[in-house]
């Protein structure tokens, strides 16, 4: 079956070929480890998480690169503002690296936690330095590079193609240069390399044929995805936001070099929304995987909430949202703990779920599929058919339920056991209707009782 991709590129949703047959080279945005990654963050790994596995699915080889941007990234888009990384760093009173160390690792626990599989490799921006100086050199030497007080900036008005991804009106914009162009030529042009200026005192500088300094955010991708993936990739994915700048930048300054197209497939995951705008660090209501953990959730509640809409579709976040989520993956798994172990599959089911999964990704329509062959009394082979899903769905669908009995209802069940000993039938039976009310059943054994959901 053919596998269908939305390409931002051609607006359009494209039969995929890969570059090499039977190989397939993905890069991903990764995160900026100046603080904690939120949900949103996180949704949009979800989405990269399932392109991959659908991927694999199809029998693809998979190389994945994952960057971690730990300088150059700057508070503004506009290139200036502060580090994000020096500026968390000089707050918490710990080096640079103590910090994008200390956040990378919760990162990677999170993704353990929602079962997204680890790229082949997650790639530091400082370990590239190297690259992205002769990367920025390649730019020079072409003439598509000229100097300012402040650093080294890339001339977009000498890429004939800038703009293509966003299809933004740069003309529009240039109306408005005068309140962010300062010494930059065009408002689209961009930092290639930024010099460290007096009295800053950074933690993280490289010397460079330009001066002392660190390189702007955006160069680090294209230097990694070449050392990586070569000059053309099959598919390159990230967060919407990245398409009008970072990923046009991206574009401008690999294609310049190289003379090549750089990207095949640009593939964008929609926002987590709250309150309908975009989950933001910067508007301080954002939340952890953590702090659902907190409030009695699993991580994988949350992945299970994120294929109730499509990637390409924003997806509000509402805690109602997230229980019924976590009930209706716990109803699957109990029926599913009590299907037959038949190894066999059912050819209709999963024609049905490869046609969506190859569709775009489309996850709600897979889960559809899912709950229809649960459902389905006269259904044949449903538990090797529901193992091969879970290849996709990554939801641990064949995990013991763990059952957990609040305090309150297992002092109810002690008193009840208490009174049953001391032939109180009427007390008992008192008890049991009150442990029913909350939602519970007691199940008398010989000596003991056990508790369990209704
Ligand atoms: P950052 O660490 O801020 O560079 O973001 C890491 C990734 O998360 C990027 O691909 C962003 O596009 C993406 N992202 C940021 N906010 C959201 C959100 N609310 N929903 C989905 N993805 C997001
Ligand atoms: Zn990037």
């Amino acid at each position: 079956m053919a596998l269908k991709l939305y390409n931002t590129l051609s607006r359009k949703k494209e039969v995929f070929k890969p570059i090499k047959k039977g190989e397939v080279g993905v890069y991903t945005c990764g995160p900026t480890v100046y603080w904690y990654q939120h949900i949103g963050n996180l949704r949009s790994y979800i989405f990269s998480d399932v392109l991959t596995r659908v991927l694999k699915y199809d029998k693809y080889k998979v190389k994945q690169v994952v960057n971690v941007t730990d300088v150059g990234h700057l508070t503004s888009d506009a290139d200036d503002g502060e580090d994000k990384l020096e500026k968390a760093a000089a707050k918490e009173h710990k080096t640079a690296k103590e910090i994008s160390h200390f956040y990378f690792d919760i990162f990677k626990e999170d993704f353990v936690k929602l079962n997204i599989e680890m790229p082949s490799v997650w790639s530091w921006a400082t370990k590239h330095i190297g690259e992205q100086i002769e990367l920025i050199k390649k730019l020079e030497k072409k003439g598509f590079t000229y100097e300012t007080s402040d650093g080294i900036y890339f001339d977009t008005s000498k890429f004939g193609d800038y703009g293509k991804l966003s299809r933004k009106k740069i003309d529009g914009l240039e109306a408005g240069k005068r309140i962010t162009l300062k010494e930059k030529r065009s408002i689209t042009d961009f930092a290639l390399w930024k010099f460290s200026k007096d009295g800053e005192n950074r933690q993280q500088e490289w010397a460079s044929p330009w001066g002392k300094g660190y390189p702007g955010w955006h160069i680090e991708c294209s230097a990694m995805s070449m050392k990586y993936l070569g000059a053309t990739i099959d598919i390159h994915t990230g967060g919407e936001d990245h398409i009008p700048i970072h990923h046009e930048n991206e574009i401008a300054q690999s294609e310049a070099a190289t003379g090549k197209k750089f990207v095949n497939y640009w593939m964008h995951g929609a926002f987590l929304q709250l309150g309908g705008k975009k989950m933001a660090k910067s508007s301080g209501k954002i939340l952890t995987i953590s702090e659902l953990e907190e409030k009695g959730f699993s991580p994988l509640d949350y992945r299970y909430f994120t294929f109730s809409a499509h990637y390409r579709k924003p997806l509000s976040w509402s805690l109602g949202g997230l229980e019924t989520a976590r009930d209706s993956l716990k109803r699957l798994k109990r029926i599913i703990s009590g299907l037959n172990k038949e190894k066999g599959t059912n050819k209709k089911y999963l024609g049905r779920f490869e046609e969506k999964i190859n569709d775009d990704l489309n996850m709600p329509g897979a889960l559809a599929v899912l709950w229809e062959l649960v459902r389905d009394k006269n259904a044949k082979n449903k538990y090797g058919t529901i193992e091969k899903m879970d290849e996709v769905f990554g939801l641990n669908l064949f995990e013991k339920i763990e059952i957990k009995v609040p305090a309150e209802i297992k002092k109810l069940a002690e008193e009840r056991q208490k009174a049953r000993e001391e032939k109180n039938w009427a007390k008992s039976d008192e008890l049991r209707d009150e442990i029913s009310k909350k939602g519970w059943k007691v199940i008398d054994g010989k000596e003991r009782f056990q508790l369990g959901e209704i």
